[in-house]
């Protein structure tokens, strides 16, 4: 019997799994592997402080931000790969009325030590259409997920702490007796859900989940010869050697999982907008994006039984997953050793009027 069972191995069952593991617990983490398809492997990964909609900073940042900078750092020293790219951030900007908002929020000193410049910063690539200038902002970059999972996935397997399925688990699988969990002959005292938006029919949370579907490209773009993350309408992402990740597109309708022309059009079409050299188009992929209703986290108890009150989730991270999951994994764990409460926006509590 393990102490925990982990249901699914992207960003959130993998951060949360190896720090319940370095703290000294069993863990078995049971995946469905796919990695074409799933939210975290096809994610571009950036952490970015501001919110560019709402011209501020981004929920919580401060805390965030701190909480990656130390977390991803380190896992790759232990994991002894690479995969935390910090990058400056330049936002394009739309119109002169822009400009004026954007350095007025700047000089009010709202974005702090995120913003690198109150000036409209120079941008010096002649391929990058910017007529009205644009701003930089620092503290920004990418975690190339798909190596950082890959490096978990190894990691899990060598400790016998990961179950890879070529069917996923379904409810009627998930046994709750004996105070404990059991699930294909696996047993444990506690059992958290790190499924993504699948968790919304499974559990009956339809009400809590508005899942978004994202679409992103791989291009070639030669001598483009940019090493920042460019941001208008789309962002663009430099992987190395003129290779770009583009996206993402936001789409609330689930009936099409795939990757679509439209999808791919879109971006291309946004793309133009930022550069008018050629891009081949190398690689399009489509995810589905964990959100809930209220765009916070879903973190704490799963009322699945009332016989059993070990059973927990920790989804929900939307379109931000790189950000939330390395400080919301630490203020779980808090929770669960500690008794420290949930913070309010992201326990699963706030929704107990319609979920009971
Ligand atoms: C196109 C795109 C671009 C994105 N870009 C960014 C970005 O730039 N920055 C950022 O922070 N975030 C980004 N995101 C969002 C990010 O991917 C998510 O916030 C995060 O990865 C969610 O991780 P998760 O572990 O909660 O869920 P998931 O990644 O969905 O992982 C869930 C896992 O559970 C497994 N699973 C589900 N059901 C079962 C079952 N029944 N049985 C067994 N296994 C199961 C799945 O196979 C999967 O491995 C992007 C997403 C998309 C789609």
């Amino acid at each position: 019997m393990t102490d925990f069972i982990i249901l699914g191995q992207g960003l959130a069952g993998s951060i949360l799994g190896y720090k319940l593991s370095k703290l000294g617990f069993s863990i078995k983490i049971i995946n469905l592997y796919q990695p074409q398809t799933t939210s975290s492997w096809v994610a571009a990964g950036l952490f970015n402080p501001v919110t560019v909609r709402k011209l501020s900073l981004s929920w919580n940042a401060s805390f965030l931000f701190q909480a990656l900078n130390q977390f991803y750092p380190q896992l790759e020293m232990e994991l002894a790969g690479q995969f935390f790219f910090e990058k400056k951030i330049i936002r394009l900007m739309d119109s002169p009325a822009m400009q004026n908002d954007w350095l007025a929020r700047i000089s009010s000193g709202l974005l702090g030590e995120f913003c690198e410049s109150a000036e409209l910063y120079p941008l010096e690539n002649k391929h990058i259409l910017n007529p009205f200038g644009c701003l930089c902002f620092s503290r920004g970059g990418y975690v190339d997920t798909m190596a950082l999972l890959e490096a978990m996935r190894n990691r899990f397997l060598t400790n016998d702490e990961l179950l890879e399925v070529t069917v996923p688990i379904t409810p009627s699988e998930i046994y709750f007796k004996n105070g404990g969990v059991e699930i294909r002959n696996l047993k444990s005292k506690t059992l958290i859900d790190c499924s993504g938006y699948t968790a919304a029919s499974f559990y009956g949370m339809d009400l809590l989940f508005k899942p978004v579907k994202g679409e992103i490209l791989t291009v070639r773009i030669p001598d483009l010869h940019l090493e920042s993350i460019v941001l208008k309408g789309v962002f663009i992402a430099s992987l190395g050697k003129d290779v770009y990740r583009v996206g993402a597109t936001y789409d609330w309708d689930l009936s099409m999982l795939t990757p679509t022309p439209e999808g791919k059009s879109k971006l291309l079409e946004e793309l133009k907008k930022i550069t008018p050299l050629p891009a081949e188009v190398l690689d399009h992929k489509a995810g589905i994006r964990p959100a809930s209703k209220d765009r916070r986290p879903l973190i704490g108890k799963l009322p699945v039984t009332q016989s059993f009150d070990s059973a927990y989730i920790f989804n929900g991270f939307g379109t931000k997953g790189v950000a939330l999951i390395p400080y919301y994994a630490d203020h779980f764990i808090e929770h669960l050793f500690n008794n420290a409460p949930l913070e309010r926006e992201v326990d699963m509590g706030r929704f107990v009027s319609i979920y009971r």
